[in-house]
């Protein structure tokens, strides 16, 4: 049934991606009704109720509560971290993934979820119009609609006193609104001193200095360094879309990019940022896929090994001594006259902008701060859906240092809300914060690191992930796989030496 559940799945996303790289404009009604009855498959194997039967024998032959047992083979486990998981963990870990599953499957009722998705389209739409006319009023109501499905959504799922918990729940399992605002906190107050110092700098970015680079080059080069890094394309492609994602499992595992002939750049960091996610997911123990011990461990890991091989490796000066060179025969025309420093700087610019998706990754985390902030309230009830404007740009005045002039640069920016998706915007934060910091336990466990990237050779760097993430599947939350991984508890304070020693010395 397991099985049934996971293989429904991967055909649906192989769907989804094909939709989204070769589908041609007249078959999309087609796909919509094949995507429909996938859904359809796929719901039915993981309500099956032979799963609920199942559960509840496994829950009650395992003696203990589930989350006690669980407890105790992590403390168990905590104190060794160089021994094999005790059976009990990856027991309880199979569980409880398997409970999570059945229960968000079953608990919902089918008329709960047709009201979503209806209201989530009509949503859709009236965000749309409200950007367009920069019009927040015509919006709001969706908005505050879609709280209160949110309210009924959590409330099924047993988190009625924590609403806004449940949905951080639903992409890093067991993180709380709490502990993130704690870390949150702690990295604003190292953070926005340092962004304002660097958007302050006399020195700026060179803007687009290589222009008119074909297709076909920056396609090869993107193939070059996404092997050379490891990525495996006998169990994987790399293609074209609009939007850069990457898809299926690590046994067929679709990653896409996107060019632009004026900035080969952008191609370039998004196939590692990619590659990250493909690395991970080719990582992951295959035999046991569709169970805990085979999926990734929550949204901001996998947004952890995106961030990783992007900034920390790929905007490294050790990974362009070896990669400079070869970009340059790539791009023999486009790069003359350009010095090393001058590239550089452009691979490591940082410049203010009011719009998240087009933030460098130092300002990046105080947009997502933002949005955390705004969202805890929104669910506390601390602020009104009609405040959001007005709160959305005191909080980027304070921490951005930049005042949207129309809600359309300010708090319309963002699809997401329009689709009830609330509690995804930490991850991407968690993501970086967690990348500096297995970065940091990296160079310490590996000496010499950066000089094998210089020969071009990834392998050791790849080797300790897939030991200390990778083949760990979702055997532990976010907090309790960094404290494993680095020796420490999770914590901004990487992230903040980092962004100071990659950007102090370019731009202070
Ligand atoms: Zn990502």
């Amino acid at each position: 049934m397991l099985d049934r559940a996971q293989l429904t799945e991967s055909v649906g996303a192989l769907l989804g991606w094909d939709e989204q790289v070769n589908l041609p404009p007249g078959a999309a009604e087609q796909r919509a009704r094949q995507g429909a009855l996938l859904a359809e498959l796929h719901h039915a194997a993981v309500a099956d109720s032979r799963i609920g039967e199942l559960l509840k024998e496994l829950e009650k032959a395992s003696g203990l509560g589930l989350v006690d047992e669980f407890r105790a083979g992590e403390a168990k486990s905590s104190r060794d971290p160089g021994s094999a998981p005790p059976a009990t963990v990856d027991r309880a870990a199979v569980i409880r993934q398997a409970r999570r599953d059945y229960d968000r499957a079953t608990r919902l009722p089918a008329a709960f979820v047709g009201e979503k998705a209806a209201h989530s389209s009509r949503s859709y739409h009236a965000w749309a119009a409200a950007k367009a006319a920069s019009d927040f009023p015509s919006y709001a109501p969706f908005i505050a609609k879609h709280l209160e499905l949110a309210r009924r959504e959590a409330a099924y799922l047993g988190f009625e006193a924590r609403p806004y918990d449940y949905f951080i729940d639903q992409n890093d399992p067991g993180m709380t609104a709490e502990v993130i605002g704690r870390l949150f906190r702690e990295l604003a107050a190292g953070l926005v001193p340092f962004v304002r110092a660097v958007l302050d700098s006399r020195i700026k970015p060179p803007v687009r200095p290589l222009r008119g680079c074909p297709i076909d080059a920056q396609k090869k080069f993107g193939r070059l360094i996404t092997a050379q890094i490891g990525f495996d394309y006998r169990h994987g492609r790399l293609d074209e879309s609009l939007h850069p994602f990457c898809s299926g499992n690590g046994t067929d595992t679709r990653m896409t990019t996107k060019f632009n002939v004026d900035d080969p750049l952008d191609a370039i960091f998004s196939s590692l940022h990619e590659t990250g996610h493909g690395l991970y997911e080719q990582g992951l123990p295959a035999g046991a896929y569709g169970t805990a011990l085979g999926i990734h461990a929550g949204m901001g890991v996998h947004e952890s090994q995106s961030r990783l091989w992007e900034n920390q490796v790929g905007r490294g000066r050790p990974f362009w001594t070896f990669f400079e060179p070869r970009f340059r025969d790539a791009f023999p025309a486009q790069t003359t006259g350009l010095s090393s420093d001058a590239l550089y700087l452009a691979i490591n610019a940082v410049e203010p902008s009011l719009i998240r998706v087009e933030a460098d990754e130092v300002t990046y985390n105080l947009h997502v701060i933002l949005r955390f902030e705004l969202e805890k309230k929104l669910f506390t009830g601390e602020l009104a859906v009609e405040g959001l404007p007005e709160a959305w740009r005191k909080l980027a005045k304070e921490l951005l240092g930049l005042e949207p002039a129309n809600d359309r640069e300010g708090v319309l920016q963002d699809v997401h809300w329009s689709g009830g998706s609330f509690g995804y915007f930490p991850s991407y934060c968690l993501g970086n914060m967690m990348a500096a910091q297995l970065w940091y336990r990296a160079l310490e466990v590996l000496p010499g690191l950066e000089e094998d990237f210089a020969r071009g050779d990834f392998s050791r760097l790849l080797g300790w992930l897939r030991k200390e993430v990778h083949s760990q599947g979702r055997r532990y939350g976010l907090l309790e796989l960094v404290k494993r991984a680095t020796g420490q508890e999770f914590s901004p304070k990487p992230l903040l030496r980092y962004l100071k020693e990659r950007y102090g010395p370019l731009y202070l």
